[in-house]
């Protein structure tokens, strides 16, 4: 279907939607069964079944079965039963810990879906993309994806960027008017959009003509390329590190073998041992529970309303060292309200709260509404892109936040949306943060053409050569003076400024950007309050404690910033402030030299953010960078952590982010970096117990052979303890609270290995004294007896399984197990307590002693295991090392 070729009534005449209204929500739950959601097709998902095969596929396991088989044929049932029976339920673990990683991955990805911004039963509503169907009437707004393939129906200096369909970087701007050429491609289309461009500037509005599959993108979804999760810098470091401990694993196990043989153990049994070794000392699964461990982590901070888009973020989020936040939205609450107005004649104050349209406006203590002041804000209400409605009462604004407060002060001074519809809206040169202002031409029922800017009031004052006071007249430098001290006194209170003013136009004509822009007449300036969110001066507080800087950047005045600044005790006695002017003036280098003693950049254009990014980071910081616009995406892709915002944030700014924040909200980056910090010393933790309980698995076998005792752990205790005591409590480790001094801690280098701050030691030290403890309990009962061989080895497994289970509590600190309630983490509390039960199942229960070779323990022997067993834990718990 040629869509371009037709008149948009047709267009809604073809696919059954009034304009006004659009389609009602019925129909459109109709259209989505009987056209399909509007998703790109996925390739095949791998089977099931293959990723369960997949965890068998480690060379190690693969001996294992081989040698069982062995076994198994030589007539050795239970054992060989006993062996598979283990390593099938590892891979079952193996495998659910892969789904769940998966799972936790899509539904991400889900979350950080774009929404679209549609008209159903005559509202606008923000539905997500799939949602939408042919038929729908959209917006598009300069930030946004397009959801779906959309001709045009009004568009205002819509400009869009299509590269993800034909290739060409450069913007193309569209219209909507009717094209005559028989065919067109899609970049020739001018009076269409399509699904996955983006709108780099303006805005439009469209129906929509097709989706999914049935898209211009969907023609060449196949060529797409996926993306596919990528490893995080951490698991590629535990992939290396794994490979050198498989390498040492086997080296040791093959000297284990290898001194057995010599001491005169059957080779067979040797054999089978020193593979059972091998897999349980290597730590095949620490990758998955890695990410597990990381999309835990990740699904606890959506619950704080944090969104990581990239895994790798969690584990970068730690080192932040400084936070570069937008003031308007993120540190502040982003409800406006216009307290203040400024005319050259007189100044008033303004009553009311928030967006309630109840109030009046005052001059020297006598309420009063003038015609020059209800100009002004008829103005403001024209060149205005946010509505009012009412809403159970209440009041509330569809749109930016600065615009709503203008339209409830002039609702405040009588001003209906039946009298701004009287006027029409020739053209709109939208508000963008570079040019800090917005100008529309409108023209009245009389076809007077003007035109309305409304901005920064410097960089209108630049613009300005008339003012009204009580007639209009040139302005005078003492004019110019006046107006901005009124602006200094107003920013002075925390008070955001928009000054606005206007310019005749001939009837009939449209002029260009620039002489709509100049010499224009000067009405007043409107004062608004922005209050700082309530959490927010703790998390700053909360920061700094951490190590982290926090830095504001703001398009807003320097005053108001800073006034903002002091209550958020933001910045200390002798912290500076930045201006745009002198960001531009300033090499990277200079900037960087400076860069530490400022705490607030204001009058910033997003351009400066890069700038700002890169001169920290010459500083060796590891920046997380806020953003909302389009402008904002190359600084939030160039700092270490890109956070943008869920409410107000352009899909352009989420894409390039890795964090997204649900509220908008400072305090939440705080509570993210908390987490972050979380995870990573969660993933130390279990990754700490895990190698510290293998150190010891095969320090007690190899001291045992060179001693020339019999094996103190046979082949089925090796795996049990592998497949139980490792597998429930190190994953609860992962899912540990964090220690109380984690925001008290400094940021942790980034080139920080593994093993640093002593977890090496850790580990060696740890796994050694579990290795001789069982040695020990293993000697003590063995007592050079054969007849006592399988009670000794029952001993020595229960040491070393016990050993192990009261060391999972000590991984908890990075000080002294004694620093922390064992019973806080009720997930390691229940793991340990399975475990035992397991445990005492394989001791105890008839049928299974056969299969684990293991006897009756008394009430003597469990002191004395106990007591060894504690030895480890307790006498590092006071050393503190
Ligand atoms: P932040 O970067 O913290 O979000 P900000 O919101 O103040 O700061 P911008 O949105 O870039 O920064 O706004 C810069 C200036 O432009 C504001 O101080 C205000 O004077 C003016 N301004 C903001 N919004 C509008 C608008 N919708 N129309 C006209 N001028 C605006």
């Amino acid at each position: 279907m040629r869509w371009y070729h037709l008149k948009t009534e047709e267009v809604e005449q073809k696919l059954g939607v009034n304009p006004k209204q659009g389609m009602t929500l019925q129909e459109a739950d109709n259209r989505r069964k009987r056209f399909g959601a509007n998703v790109l097709e996925d390739e095949k998902h791998t089977s099931l079944w293959l990723v369960f095969l997949k965890q068998f596929q480690d060379f190690m396991v693969l001996i294992l079965l081989a040698a069982t088989l062995v076994s198994g044929l030589l007539g050795e049932y239970i054992d060989a039963i006993a062996i598979m029976v283990i390593v099938l339920i590892n891979g079952l673990i193996g495998f659910f810990q892969e789904q769940k990683a998966e799972k936790s991955l899509a539904k991400l990805k889900e979350l950080s879906a774009p929404l679209a911004h549609v008209k159903r039963e005559g509202q606008w509503m923000k539905i997500p993309s799939k949602e939408v169907v042919a038929g729908d009437i959209i917006k598009i707004s300069s930030g946004d994806r397009v959801p779906a393939d959309i001709r045009l129906s009004k568009v205002s200096s819509l400009e869009m960027e299509e590269s993800a369909l034909t290739g060409e970087s450069l913007p193309v701007a569209k219209h909507a008017l009717p094209l005559q050429q028989e065919h067109l491609e899609a970049q020739d289309q001018k009076n269409m959009v399509f699904m996955g461009t983006l709108a780099s500037r303006g805005s439009g509005e469209g129906i929509v003509v097709g989706t999914g599959m049935n898209t211009a993108m969907g023609q060449i979804a196949s060529l797409l390329v996926k993306t596919d999760h990528m490893a995080t810098p951490l698991e590629k470091k535990l992939a290396e590190l794994g490979k050198l401990l498989i390498i040492i694993a086997l080296l040791l196990t093959l000297f284990v073998v290898l001194v057995g043989v010599y001491q005169g153990h059957p080779l067979y049994q040797m054999f089978l041992a020193g593979v059972s070794l091998a897999v349980a000392a290597i730590p095949e699964g620490l990758p998955a529970i890695v990410t597990v461990a990381l999309s835990l982590g990740v699904q606890r901070m959506i619950k704080r309303k944090a969104i990581v888009r990239k895994l790798s973020a969690v584990e970068t989020l730690g080192s932040a060292s400084v936070i570069c936040s937008d003031k308007t939205g993120t540190m502040t609450e982003n409800q406006m309200t216009v307290k203040e107005i400024y005319t050259p004649s007189a100044a008033f104050s303004v009553t009311g709260e928030g967006y309630d349209t109840k109030g009046s406006f005052f001059q020297g203590g006598q309420e009063i509404v003038p015609d020059n002041l209800k100009a002004m804000l008829l103005y403001g209400a024209l060149c205005n892109h946010a509505s009012l409605e009412q809403k159970k009462g209440r009041w509330l604004v569809d749109g930016d936040p600065t615009e709503g407060a203008i339209l409830v002060a002039a609702r405040k001074a009588g001003i209906t949306t039946a009298e701004t519809n009287q006027f029409k809206i020739i053209k709109e040169i939208p508000f963008d943060s570079d040019r800090k202002r917005m100008t529309v031409l409108v023209e009245d029922k009389n076809k007077n053409r003007f035109a309305i800017t409304k901005g920064a009031p410097d960089v209108l004052l630049s613009r300005t050569t008339f003012l009204v006071d009580h007639e209009r007249r040139a302005m005078k430098a003492n004019d110019q003076k006046q107006i901005e001290q009124a602006i200094n006194r107003m920013a002075g209170n925390a008070l955001r400024t928009i000054a606005i003013g206007i310019k005749a136009v001939p009837s009939g004509a449209v002029p260009d950007d620039f002489f709509l822009e100049k010499d224009l007449t000067f009405l007043g300036i409107t004062g608004m309050i922005d209050p700082p969110r309530k959490e927010v001066k703790t998390a700053i507080a909360e920061c700094r404690s951490a190590g982290i800087k926090t830095v504001m950047i703001t398009g807003d005045h320097s005053i108001t910033a800073q006034a903002i600044a002091k209550d958020l005790n933001l910045m200390p006695k002798d912290g500076q402030v930045l201006e745009g002017h002198q960001l531009s003036n300033m090499t990277e280098e200079q900037l960087s030299n400076m860069i530490e003693d400022v705490y607030v950049f204001a009058r910033v254009t997003p351009e400066h953010k890069l700038k700002i990014v890169k001169a920290f980071q010459r500083k060796g910081h590891i920046v997380a960078m806020t953003g909302d616009g389009v402008n904002d995406a190359p600084a939030i892709k160039a700092s270490d952590i890109g956070i943008s915002m869920g409410n107000s944030g352009t899909d352009v700014a989420k894409e390039a982010s890795s964090l997204v924040l649900l509220d908008d909200n400072f305090a939440t980056i705080k509570s993210a970096i908390k987490e972050g910090r979380n995870i990573y010393e969660n993933i130390r933790k279990f990754i700490r117990y895990l190698l510290a309980s293998n150190v010891g698995e095969i320090l007690v076998m190899l001291f045992a052979m060179l001693l020339a005792l019999p094996l103190p752990l046979i082949p089925v205790q090796i795996l049990w303890v592998n497949l139980v005591t490792d597998g429930l409590p190190a994953m609860a480790l992962g899912l540990d609270q964090a220690e109380q001094d984690v925001m008290k801690r400094k940021p942790r280098s980034p080139k920080e290995g593994i093993f640093s701050r002593g977890l090496g030691f850790k580990i060696v030290s740890r796994g050694l004294m579990i290795g001789l403890v069982t040695l020990a309990a293993f000697v003590t009962a063995y007592q050079g007896d054969p007849d006592q061989l399988r009670y000794a080895q029952t001993v020595a497994f229960t040491t070393l399984v016990m050993a192990q289970l009261i060391h999972v509590f000590d991984c908890r600190s990075e000080k002294s197990v004694f620093s922390r309630n064992p019973f806080q983490n009720l997930y390691l509390v229940a793991a340990v307590i399975s475990s035992v039960l397991l445990l005492l199942v394989v001791l105890y229960f008839e049928p299974l002693q056969e299969v684990f070779h293991t006897t009756d323990l008394q009430f003597k022997d469990w002191t004395f295991i106990l007591a060894l067993a504690a030895i480890p834990t307790v006498l590092f718990g006071f050393t503190k090392k």
